[in-house]
């Protein structure tokens, strides 16, 4: 190793080592890569994918994904705004759209950009299983495990990249799009961790609740999920197993959501 690719991995370390709060945990997380640099290639990668995808416009089910997400985005400023870290989302553009494409999946991008599969509506069956979806899905993007599941030499080479945003390429969209969960393949993608994936239930119900839906309906929802198997490819399956642990920590946490979402002045729960 000569001279300069050491003081250049320097560079790269200095520059990605930083620390964030989870606000919803209050755990130290390392945020390797500062959210300036990540969400610009997000917002890129996102536009990207509505563009090689059939975004679905004014019927119910897409105004019904638009409609939750409001609820569960502004549940999350609330509960942000009420625990001292109002400008935690500052930078966040929030979007929600639904796709034609028989695959069950969603997820949410840095920044707040989401995406439903129609494959996966029949699943959510309703407005609070898209909720339940959704308060998951946002959980991910708002505690950074996107950034974490993807590995050192990945998010090296996306900081050294950060910089040239504008012209991300298709080896950083790839890596991108693994860990975000975004597209059809699921081959590709990278699983999340059981402890972030229960961390993400616990602050989903959270939000779910806020938003003014039953987190119970949460449980209901991930034995639906267990019952498929044959027929679409699981993609959601694969990085979100649904298996009786899960469903048993939903049921013990629902009150404790629903007495959080009480502080916020929300009494009664749509399931
Ligand atoms: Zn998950």
């Amino acid at each position: 190793m000569n001279y300069k690719q050491i003081l250049s991995i320097a560079i790269v370390a200095i520059f990605m080592v930083a620390c964030a709060t989870n606000p919803f945990t209050g755990k130290s997380t390392l945020a390797l890569v500062p959210n300036s640099q990540i969400l610009p290639m997000a917002f890129q990668q996102y536009d990207q994918f509505l563009t090689e995808n059939k975004v679905i416009n004014g019927t119910p089910q897409a105004n019904m994904v638009k409609n939750v997400g409001q609820k569960i985005s502004s549940a999350a400023e609330r509960y942000l705004t009420a625990n001292g870290y109002a400008g935690y989302l500052t930078d966040y553009r929030w979007e929600y759209n639904l796709v034609e494409d028989p695959a069950i999946n969603a997820w949410c991008m840095p920044g707040g950009k989401i995406v439903f599969y129609t494959g996966i509506m029949p699943i959510a069956q309703n407005e609070a299983g898209v909720a339940a979806i959704m308060g998951h899905e946002v959980a991910h993007a708002l505690a950074n495990h996107g950034q974490q599941r993807m590995s050192a030499g990945q998010l090296q080479q996306l900081a050294a990249v950060g910089v040239a945003v504008g012209t991300a390429s298709s080896e950083n969209a790839a890596i991108y799009n693994q860990a975000f969960g975004v597209g059809s393949n699921v081959l590709g993608m990278l699983p999340f961790s059981r402890s972030h994936e229960t961390e993400a239930d616990r602050i989903g119900l959270t939000l779910m609740a806020i938003a003014g839906y039953d987190p119970l309906v949460g449980a209901r929802l991930w034995e639906r999920m267990s019952q498929q198997g044959g027929g679409a490819p699981p993609e959601f399956l694969s990085t979100h197993p649904a298996n009786q642990t899960r469903i048993n920590n939903i049921m013990q946490w629902a009150p404790e959501a629903r007495a959080e979402a009480r502080k916020y002045g929300v009494t009664t729960f749509k399931n």
